[in-house]
């Protein structure tokens, strides 16, 4: 049996449909799985943490090559489905929960054994929230290695560009902020049933030892990014005026001359540590 037969197989024998509003798309390119896999680098020293198994097809090539597996799926149907398929397997876990409400420091130090070098985070994510998913992952500064996942090949490529390059969204910094983003391979929607609208494509974020820079307040630095691309078609100083950074145009004016910005730049043009020093200059 081939991945779509098997795939299709499992799906008649527990009469389940795929659920478009959990973004359900589940691969059926046996080849499309293993370079995921190739890609995390996952080895038997490794806990791997996979976000949305789905029917569980990622995670058996996982558990053959992880030391451990723990599993976070949502949609209650795929548990029963999940635990039948991998009892056998004493490397699997599965968590009937929501990935943004779970606590994963906790779940971690839990996990961690001393067999256990390091921990990678691997996933063919569900698209409906894979910004918020990927933004948890990086802000509660997990101690994890990396993360590998399929996304939309748009939001991989605002992701992985370097701040101020072609594609930067206010996201771009914060993954940049806390790793060294790569893309890896893009996937034809033919690898999927049901088949998504868009190409997917395939990223690696390898996690920093430590963010790229040091700022007076990490939470103040996304703030202001994320005020300056609110109006992001506007100028920067004016956008930021508007959003009430500054008190009045003069103020920053004179805070943009300091600093040698050009007072015409846009939110998008700025590089990571121009935004530290704009952030550092207003918490002076
Ligand atoms: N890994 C499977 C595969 O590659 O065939 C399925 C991937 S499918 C794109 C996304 C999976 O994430 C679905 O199984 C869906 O039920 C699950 N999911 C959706 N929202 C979730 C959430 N908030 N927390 C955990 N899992 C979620």
């Amino acid at each position: 049996m081939n991945l779509y037969e098997e795939t299709k197989f499992i799906m008649k024998k527990y009469n389940l449909f795929a659920n478009k509003s959990l973004g359900q798309n589940f691969l059926i390119d046996e080849d499309v799985v293993n370079n995921i896999v190739k890609s995390s680098d996952v080895s038997k020293e490794d806990l791997v943490i996979e976000i949305g198994p789905g029917l569980g097809t990622l995670t058996k090539v996982l558990l053959e090559n992880a030391k451990k597996v723990i599993c976070i799926e949502l949609d209650k149907r795929m548990i029963e489905i999940l635990e039948n398929r991998f009892k056998l397997y004493d490397n699997f876990k599965i968590i009937n929960d929501d990935v943004l409400k779970v606590d994963l420091n906790n779940l971690i130090k839990e996990n961690k054994s001393v067999d256990i070098k390091h921990v990678k985070i691997v996933a063919n994510l569900p698209y409906y929230i894979t910004t918020p998913i990927i933004m948890k992952l990086l802000e509660e500064k997990l101690n994890i290695d990396s993360i590998t996942v399929m996304i939309q090949k748009e939001v991989a490529s605002r992701l992985c560009t370097i701040p101020g390059k072609k594609d930067t969204g206010s996201i771009t910094y914060g993954v940049y902020y806390y790793s060294e983003p790569k893309i890896m391979f893009d996937v034809p929607n033919t690898s999927f049933i049901p088949e998504p609208e868009v190409t997917s494509t395939v990223i690696k974020l390898d996690i920093l030892k430590e963010p790229r820079i040091k700022v007076k307040d990490e939470k103040f630095l996304f703030k202001l990014i994320k005020v300056s691309f609110m109006q992001k078609r506007k100028t920067l100083l004016n956008a930021l005026v508007n959003g009430h950074i500054f008190e009045n145009k003069e103020s920053a004016e004179k805070c943009f001359n300091e600093l040698r910005l050009d007072l015409k730049i846009r939110a998008e043009n700025l590089s990571l540590e121009e935004y530290g020093d704009l952030s550092d200059y207003l918490k002076s």
